[in-house]
């Protein structure tokens, strides 16, 4: 993982040459994870708490959250109009977290914040082909047809792409579920527009092995499990 030295980065952090920070150091006045350090080239980690006389100057520990977003809440940290998935937490939840892929303004379900940035980039590269899982609901009946034109992919000429393969399962004659381990720009949307068949509600369930906790309602959030942060 990324480190630091520990006299480096107190020298940058509080703007005094070197030879202070040894001064500092030396009268016990740092603390690293809650633990006084007096070593020069103390290895940080990058998630380690430093602090100065008690008072934090650096540590993030590492957040991983799940949000049931409800329809009419944008998948952004900031946003003029809409409130966002951000103004769900409380205040000090906020800090540090990023969005780990978004879901259009009418789309409810499964989003994920965090501030650790090599999990969220492990779930979202795109050779990973992490499975995400959306239940539509179409305006029109669906009928067996959609499947393998789903299985086989389709072309978008906008942005000359072929849509991976992703599976398609009708669930009653206006609710689908499906499965894409991509995520293209109105993926479902656009897919069910091939057959001319708006989609008028869409869910997300499932990002690869986390599955949104039925007993979260639209607007709340809880944070994951060690077990789901690692089962990814
Ligand atoms: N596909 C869409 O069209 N919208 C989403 O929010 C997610 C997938």
């Amino acid at each position: 993982s990324k480190r630091t030295r520990l006299d480096r980065f107190l020298a940058k952090h509080l703007q005094v040459p070197r030879k202070q920070v040894r001064l500092v150091l030396l009268a016990n006045r740092i603390t690293v994870d809650g633990d006084v350090v007096r070593e020069m080239d103390y290895q940080l980690h990058e998630f380690d708490q430093v602090a100065l006389d008690g008072q934090l100057l650096r540590g993030d520990k590492p957040r991983h959250i799940m949000v049931h977003k409800p329809v009419g809440v944008v998948s952004a940290t900031k946003d003029d109009i809409h409130p966002t998935v951000l103004d769900l937490l409380p205040e000090e939840e906020r800090h540090g977290l990023h969005i780990v892929g978004r879901l259009d303004l009418n789309t409810s379900g499964l989003v994920l914040l965090t501030n650790d940035s090599r999990w969220s980039k492990a779930l979202m590269a795109p050779d990973h082909h992490v499975a995400k899982e959306y239940l539509v609901t179409l305006q029109n009946p669906l009928s067996g047809d959609y499947i393998p034109v789903f299985r086989d992919g389709m072309y978008f000429g906008y942005e000359g792409i072929t849509t991976l393969p992703a599976t398609l399962e009708i669930l009653s004659p206006y609710q689908a579920k499906v499965v894409l381990v991509e995520g293209k720009y109105h993926q479902i949307k656009r897919m069910f527009g091939r057959f001319r068949n708006p989609v008028v509600g869409l869910h997300r369930s499932r990002v690869g092995n986390l599955i949104l906790d039925s007993d979260l309602p639209p607007g709340q959030w809880r944070h994951l499990t060690s077990g789901e942060i690692a089962a990814l």
